[in-house]
């Protein structure tokens, strides 16, 4: 039976990809969906090992750059629509290494966008790009306001810069070629499957291993911050009934100063552990501070919740337990992606397929 569309998803395999990759599988019978990941040191199979086998879901090892690979996997496949989410996601590594953050951020969004383009030619109904990026193209707020769909573009690190520009990319196709696109910005993200270089999975693995807990600067930085299965709800909302050419912002209407959410996740993982009161605490250590460190993200999410009907289901509370909960019961998952050795799941999984 022929599906009723073929979706291709980049960046599958990382924390938020696997995600959206899993809802859709599961959600969307009727649908193929292609995870299109070059499984870098954030891409994990394991991830998606309760969908591997799924009928409607194949896995392609590739990287989007690679522009001849890419226009011939899209004449082969011929997706009605890509949602996008490969990136080098990592600010700090964008600022040891900006180069690799052009590459894969904005040569390889327009590598998708070219084959998009060609094969869609003349024929645009029902087909659709979607970028998936993040709010931190807005540059950074003072004490007051939000990020508004209207909040003109301002990055300051070179993760954000890439994003800004692979956004700017998305709209510029949309006008000059009229491919159909749609754009969110979404604010950070935890939850279970994160890879422990961000923020709440490295405390949570440090406080279970008793390391110090690097907060950066004085910790008076603010976020907002989302659970990744919303995101991931607000996602396919945004991808099956967000207007064309729009943007929509994603947020948890949940801000935080950084220090008082490291305090936050000390207390319940001394719970958890069973540890005294005050116990991991101990293990704050305020480092130098991040170059070019954004004061504050806040997002107004109140166009996807008129338009779309989304908002958050879970309070950070219960977000956060869950992900704490999560990490506890998946040592295994924990001790393969910091020691490398997920790398070799995929050529077991794979080997021979
Ligand atoms: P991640 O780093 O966990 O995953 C990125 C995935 O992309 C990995 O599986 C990696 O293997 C793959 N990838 C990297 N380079 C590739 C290439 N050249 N070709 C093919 N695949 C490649 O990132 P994430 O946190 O899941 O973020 C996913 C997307 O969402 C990114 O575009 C990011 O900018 C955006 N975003 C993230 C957040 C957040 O809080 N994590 C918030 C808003 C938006």
């Amino acid at each position: 039976k022929n599906p009723s569309r073929k979706i291709l998803i980049t960046g599958g395999a990382g924390f938020i990809g696997s995600q959206v990759v899993r809802e859709f599988a599961k959600k969307y019978s009727e649908y193929h969906i292609y995870n299109l990941d070059a499984l870098t040191y954030a891409g994990n199979l394991e991830n998606l090992k309760d969908i591997e086998d799924a009928s409607n879901y194949t896995f392609i090892k590739g990287d989007i750059t690679r522009q001849d690979f890419i226009q011939n996997l899209f004449e082969k496949h011929r997706f009605d629509s890509v949602i996008h989410l490969a990136a080098e996601s990592h600010v700090d590594r964008s600022i040891t290494d900006p180069l690799a953050f052009v590459k894969t951020n904005v040569l390889g969004t327009v590598s998708l966008l070219n084959a998009a383009r060609d094969i869609w030619e003349g024929a645009k109904a029902d087909k659709r790009f979607y970028h998936v990026s993040t709010d931190e193209v807005y540059g950074t707020l003072g004490e007051e306001g939000l990020f508004t769909e209207e909040t003109p573009y301002d990055p300051n690190s070179p993760y954000s810069a890439s994003k800004a520009s692979s956004d700017h990319f998305v709209r510029a196709y949309g006008e000059t070629y009229g491919l159909p696109y749609v754009i969110s910005n979404c604010s950070n993200n935890y939850g279970p499957y994160h890879f422990p270089e961000k923020l709440i999975p490295l405390f949570i693995n440090n406080i279970i291993n008793n390391k110090p807990l690097p907060v950066y600067g004085d910790g008076n930085y603010i976020r907002d911050w989302l659970f990744v299965k919303d995101h991931a709800v607000a996602i396919d909302l945004v991808f099956h009934k967000g207007r064309n050419g729009e943007t929509y912002n994603i947020g948890g209407f949940n801000e935080w100063k950084n220090i008082d959410l490291v305090r936050l996740l000390c207390q319940k993982m001394d719970k958890k552990l069973g540890r005294p009161k005050g116990a991991s605490e101990k293990l704050i250590t305020f480092v130098k501070d991040r170059p070019g460190h954004d004061l504050r993200y806040a997002i107004d999410a109140g166009k996807i919740n008129r338009e779309l009907g989304w908002k958050p289901s879970v309070t950070f509370e219960e977000g956060l337990d869950i992900t704490i909960d999560w990490y506890l019961e998946n040592a295994a998952w924990l001790e393969h992606v910091t020691s490398g050795s997920y790398k070799t799941y995929y050529e077991r999984m794979y080997r021979g397929r």
